[in-house]
């Protein structure tokens, strides 16, 4: 074998985008005009409903006890007032019944090639398994932010976190197959190490959690490493909110001389929603699930509403989730979105989580809504954390900040008068803010933990 044919064969993607156009890797589904997309959703949700029906007892209970059976769902009306949601606790409680896989899978363990679960971090852990199928399109939602943001096959990503049990960044992995461009992996090295090998081996696309982006930008500063002058064009974020966030959007972009795209997933439903090319927010990806937007009584919200996210995915077929709860709060349009999508556009990205809704005088506050004010104080830093207690009659809340590096301690207070107008001029509710000293607040390799709830816990 040559070494040309070597190289051609290093660079054979396991999938192709199927477009005509550069903006888009499957334009005929991402810009399909939302009747038809309509259509397509009915069709797959009828299909999905047998599948599970037939195959996965906990559906095949949940349903009949609601008395209606797959047939009897015959427009989207239907399946979003009779079809009943889920949420993750049925899913584990279902696996510690009958550990380990319980009555909701739909597959046998013979076909799956991986297991993950979640980090665990709100409650018992839920065991994930994915089939081949089930990975390769979980790989390709993430081929769809690749492609669309101009990333292609001659990139090298670097992947800067530990491989572990999530299936978030395993599945960004299998989108780089699929796009068939170069993997670094910097599981297992320090954050020093990882800056090294940036520097020697030029990736061209860091990917990270957000925040991590900008604590390697600062321990780089330190080291004497200017990462704006790295290889690195593209960051890649998903784990948490970040890019879809204009203050942190600029501190990764400033800090990297690039360009910083998201993608919202949910670990046991798909990479769902590649970050918008123009960076207005997420795409849900309408050819991969069906997304339905409810209010806290379970009602659809109108558009440009907040709401819950609800999810149906058409790609995990192992262990399938239909009208999942995932207690992220979003903010869709449906409207043709600037970069030619169709598909819904949840604007800013996730806001935050319907348990981390904080309540000051009958005002729902969600914690990232403080996070994108930052952006209107000059001085401010995105380093940020939300502390809640509870007060007399309302929820106390106040936020710790950091300033942006340089800023005279004199001006400390100000800054904190300046937040505070405008979080009472944009949200109408009154805070406390401290400003502490730069790198006063901890700095997270993964999720940065943002919002600290001091409230008596209720039952
Ligand atoms: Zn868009």
């Amino acid at each position: 074998m040559s070494l040309q044919e070597v190289y051609a064969l290093r660079s054979q993607p396991l999938l192709s985008s199927r477009s005509q156009s550069g903006a888009f890797w499957n334009e005929y589904t991402e810009t399909m005009p939302r009747e038809q997309l309509d259509q397509l959703h009915l069709k797959r949700l009828q299909a999905l409903l047998r599948y599970a029906y037939d195959r996965v007892p906990f559906y095949h209970n949940l349903y009949g006890e609601m008395g209606f059976a797959p047939e009897d769902i015959r427009s989207l009306e239907d399946f979003n007032r009779y079809v009943p949601t889920i949420d993750k606790k049925d899913l584990v409680n279902a696996q510690a019944v009958d550990p380990p896989w319980g009555d909701s899978v739909a597959l046998s363990p013979d076909y799956y090639i991986y297991h993950f679960q979640t980090s665990g971090s709100t409650g018992t852990p839920l065991r994930i398994p994915f089939s081949l199928h089930t990975q390769m399109q979980y790989g390709e939602q993430w081929a769809y932010l690749y492609w669309g943001v101009g990333i292609r096959p001659n990139d090298t990503f670097y992947f800067a976190f530990p491989w572990g049990m999530y299936t978030g960044f395993w599945s960004a992995y299998w989108g780089v197959r699929c796009l068939g461009a170069t993997v670094m992996s910097g599981g297992g090295l320090t954050s020093e190490q990882r800056l090294r090998q940036i520097e020697q081996l030029k990736p061209t696309v860091l990917v990270s959690t957000p925040t991590y982006a900008i604590y390697l930008a600062e321990l780089a500063k330190e080291l004497g490493i200017n990462t704006s002058e790295t290889a690195i064009r593209y960051t890649i974020h998903a784990g948490e909110p970040g890019p879809g966030i204009p203050t942190t959007r600029q501190a990764i972009e400033t800090a990297w001389g690039a360009k910083a795209y998201e993608l919202y997933g949910v670990g046991e439903v798909g990479a769902i929603a590649p970050g918008c090319p123009e960076q207005l927010g997420c795409h849900f990806g309408e050819d991969q699930g069906y997304a339905t937007i409810l209010d806290a009584s379970g009602n659809p919200v109108g558009p440009g509403e907040v709401g819950e996210n609800v999810v149906t995915s058409y790609i995990q077929m192992a262990q399938p989730v239909i009208k999942y709860r995932t207690h992220d709060l979003v903010r869709a349009h449906y409207d043709v979105c600037s970069c030619g999508r169709t598909w819904l556009l949840y604007e800013g990205g996730v806001l935050g989580r319907t348990d981390d809704m904080i309540t000051i005088k009958g005002t729902n506050v969600y914690p990232a809504a403080v996070e994108y004010l930052l952006s209107d104080v000059p001085g401010l830093s995105s380093h940020y954390e939300l502390h809640v207690a509870s007060g007399n009659l309302n929820d106390e809340v106040t936020v710790k900040v950091e300033p942006s590096m340089g800023v005279s301690s004199t001006s400390y207070h100000s800054l904190e008068r300046d937040l505070q107008a405008v979080i009472k001029a944009k949200i109408g509710v009154t805070i406390m803010v401290e400003v502490v000293s730069p790198g006063d607040l901890p700095r997270y390799e993964l999720k940065a933990k943002r919002f600290f709830d001091h409230r008596p816990k209720t039952v």
